[in-house]
């Protein structure tokens, strides 16, 4: 049995390009006979807000858009995060990173292969090659520090794999794309790819539906699929719906929210059929 979802943050109100992925996955999941869920995203605990997950119901009802089971909170769920991450640790995938997002940023390798426009990781590698004793000496410092992927040895792990999306076909894990990605947050004990994984295996999720901006993501996602030893779900990447200047929908830009829309008298019948469905 197919089945889809739709995994919106709680970091502001719905626009349009959410309503479109959730109508997409909804669409999807029922021309399947399948099954469409709904996930809150809501690990981020500075960004979220539960006044935005209760708008966020409301739009989706309102908008007519129908799941199964019991809306899942990730927030609840920290404590299997962090048993897949120690699955990883366990696996010497992983190693602590202690470097802020400014020395981060200012690292001249970084310069150069945005120069160069190379997309390998923008991670310089600083923290990869510590001694144990550089290590504990950090930790015993009580510097905060972050959980990478070392995306080499998850190469000599997982090797040549693929993923498959039903809109643009087969491809490869690109470990270069991916780069040593951060897996565990400082702030928070997870990351956002760390724990869309662990969730969509659990929500036995199989078909994986979102828009084209969390293409890329989706290498780390295949990896950690393997080394967690997970099922393999399939991806649908959808186009992303841009207003009429062209512009991506986005909740930091204010976009107009169906909240908004919904006050100046736009009926749900005429979102969905604006952008496609019925
Ligand atoms: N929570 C993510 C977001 O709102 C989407 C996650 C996903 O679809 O994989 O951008």
């Amino acid at each position: 049995m197919t089945v889809t979802r739709f995994a919106p943050s709680p970091t502001g109100k719905l626009h349009l390009g959410h309503a479109y992925s959730a109508l997409y996955s909804e669409k999807i999941a029922r021309e399947n006979n399948g099954k469409f869920i709904v996930r809150i995203e809501d690990i981020d605990k500075t960004r979220c807000k539960q006044q935005y997950v209760d708008c966020i119901l409301d739009d989706l009802n309102w908008l007519g858009v129908k799941w199964c089971d019991e809306v899942l909170i990730q927030s609840t769920r920290i404590e299997q995060y962090q048993l897949a991450s120690k699955k990883l640790l366990s696996l010497g995938v992983l190693y602590p990173c202690f470097c802020t997002r400014k020395e981060i940023a200012s690292n001249s390798d970084v310069a150069n292969r945005k120069l160069h426009n190379e997309n390998n990781s923008l991670y310089p590698g600083t923290c990869r090659n510590l001694s144990d004793e550089e290590v504990s000496e950090k930790i015993r410092k009580r510097i905060p520090y972050s959980l990478r992927l070392n995306s080499a040895k998850a190469k000599e792990k997982v090797g040549k794999v693929y993923w498959s999306d039903h809109l643009s076909g087969l491809h490869e894990v690109d470990y270069d794309v991916m780069g040593d990605v951060v897996i565990v947050r400082k702030d928070i004990g997870t990351s956002y790819h760390l724990a869309v994984t662990v969730d969509d295996d659990f929500q036995g999720v199989n078909l994986v539906t979102r828009g084209l901006d969390l293409f890329e993501s989706t290498h780390v996602h295949r990896v950690l699929q393997s080394l967690l030893d997970l099922d393999i779900p399939e991806w649908s990447h959808h186009e992303l719906i841009r207003d009429s200047a062209g512009k991506r929908y986005s909740k930091s830009d204010q976009s107009l929210s169906l909240e908004k829309l919904r006050e100046s008298g736009v009926s749900a019948k005429d979102i969905r059929k604006d952008l496609g469905f019925d």
